[in-house]
């Protein structure tokens, strides 16, 4: 089975958003087992957008289009589709309810326009939207499958996983073998030191594939296998899992898709740990992202954000003379990281402190080059230990990477 994606918007043609939808179904369709040869990018026309439609059914055996089904006039996706097809449209009434609900409820008059949200194509199967107003589409025709979802990602992805992935697996890919799949989550390591001690595994790759793929601070491998059963699968995954964990076995945190923040608030919550911390250069990034998950407050007791020298000396007491005069090692060094770990630490009266202080960039401070940042990490009745990292990249990047860092140290 070929896919091909088909993104809607103008606005997608001037640079002005980013066309994130055609990375998420790509992705999704490549979790499928569904090839994608071909992403289109075309605007609000209608003769554009009918051409578009007719070339990919001509190379593709589904199409997926994003975008263009609000209520303006330059939405125009479900009319160009019905017209390639040479079917009509109608309104659908459960999504004409949904609609005239939204605005009765919020005591707001519905413009006339707003009923074409509810349209769909005559015979097509429609596709609820639960976090918006525009119902998708899917339609078969002539052995070829046609998806439409609306453009707001927020609502393309729930349409997408929800409503659109089953129906694809109901109606197109009958006579497949379903895909299993399983994320692998590494950290403390590159994608390029990953691929590399991987490289013998992904070039043999037959079955199970493997894909590796790198975020930010975060690296991880899919790995994929077609079965007739779950439990065949699952025999064929775990074996790969288990030669790729035996290549690294320090890295590798997790096998589903979670980050590595949720593994350490889940650890710690089992052991009845508790953390704190004190942030210099990451400026409280490493606090969001653990408050981010929800339930930290069982193990995360609360933090400070130290920017200045000022605020290192005063509420952490770090000693002046590490700070600053003559032989100074400064607050960009392993004894101020240290200090910090250990007293943050003993104010919260966590089992474990963590701290970090480095140089975000861009450009040096106190004469040390960007993207030098040490990490440390304080235990109840311990030494703190302080880690030395040194990233390449920007700001956001050295400083997203630091916390990934400081909690692959901890994790470990
Ligand atoms: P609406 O009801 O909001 O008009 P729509 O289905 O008609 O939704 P569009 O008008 O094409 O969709 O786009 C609405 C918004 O959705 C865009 O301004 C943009 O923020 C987002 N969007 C659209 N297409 C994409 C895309 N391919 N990738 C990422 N975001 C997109
Ligand atoms: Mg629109």
């Amino acid at each position: 089975m070929k896919a091909e994606i088909i993104a809607v918007g103008t606005e997608l043609l001037l640079g002005q958003i980013l066309n994130t939808n055609a990375q998420y179904l790509s992705r999704e369709l490549a979790s499928m087992g569904i090839d994608v040869y071909f992403q289109t990018v075309v605007g609000d026309n209608m003769g554009r957008l009918r051409h578009a439609i007719e070339l990919a059914a001509e190379r593709a055996d589904i199409l997926l289009l994003t975008g263009g089904i609000g209520p303006t006039q330059d939405d125009l996706t479900k009319d160009a589709l019905a017209a390639a097809l040479g079917r009509s449209l109608h309104i659908d009434p459960p999504a004409m309810e949904q609609v005239e609900r939204f605005f009765t409820s919020r005591g707001r008059e519905m413009t006339e326009n707003n009923r074409r949200q509810a349209l769909v194509i005559d015979g097509s199967t429609p596709l609820p939207n639960e976090t918006g107003l525009a119902v998708g589409v899917a339609i078969e025709q002539k052995g070829k499958f046609y998806i439409v979802l609306p453009g707001p990602p927020k609502e393309m992805k729930p349409m997408f996983d929800r409503q659109a992935k089953p129906w694809l697996l109901q109606h197109a890919l009958t006579d497949e073998m379903p895909i299993y799949s399983t994320m692998l989550k590494f950290a403390g390591i590159g994608e390029s030191l990953l691929e590399d001690k991987l490289l013998d595994l992904i070039q043999a790759q037959s079955d199970p594939t493997i894909a590796p793929y790198a975020k930010e601070g975060e690296v991880s491998v899919r790995i994929s296998t077609k079965a007739s059963t779950e439990a065949e699968a699952m025999k064929k995954l775990e074996a790969m899992e288990a030669k790729i964990r035996e290549r690294l076995p320090e890295h590798l945190y997790a096998n589903t898709d979670v980050p590595i923040e949720q593994t350490i608030v889940e650890l710690m919550t089992e052991r009845g740990l508790t953390l704190s911390a004190a942030e210099s250069c990451t400026g409280g990034l490493l606090m969001e992202s653990i408050t981010a998950i929800p339930g930290s407050s069982a193990m995360f007791l609360g933090g400070i954000v130290c920017y200045s020298n000022q605020m290192k000396e005063k509420l952490l007491h770090v000693p002046h003379s590490l700070l600053e005069g003559d032989g100074a090692p400064g607050a960009v060094s392993p004894e101020v990281a240290e200090v910090l770990a250990e007293q943050v630490r003993a104010v919260a009266d966590s089992d474990f402190g963590l701290s970090v202080t480095g140089v975000a960039g861009p450009g040096d401070s106190e004469g040390k080059p960007a993207g030098l940042v040490y990490v440390g990490l304080a235990e109840r009745g311990r030494k703190a230990e302080v880690f030395e990292l040194r990233f390449s990249g920007n700001r956001e990047s050295v400083r997203v990477r630091s916390v990934k860092a400081l909690f692959y140290q901890l994790w470990l």
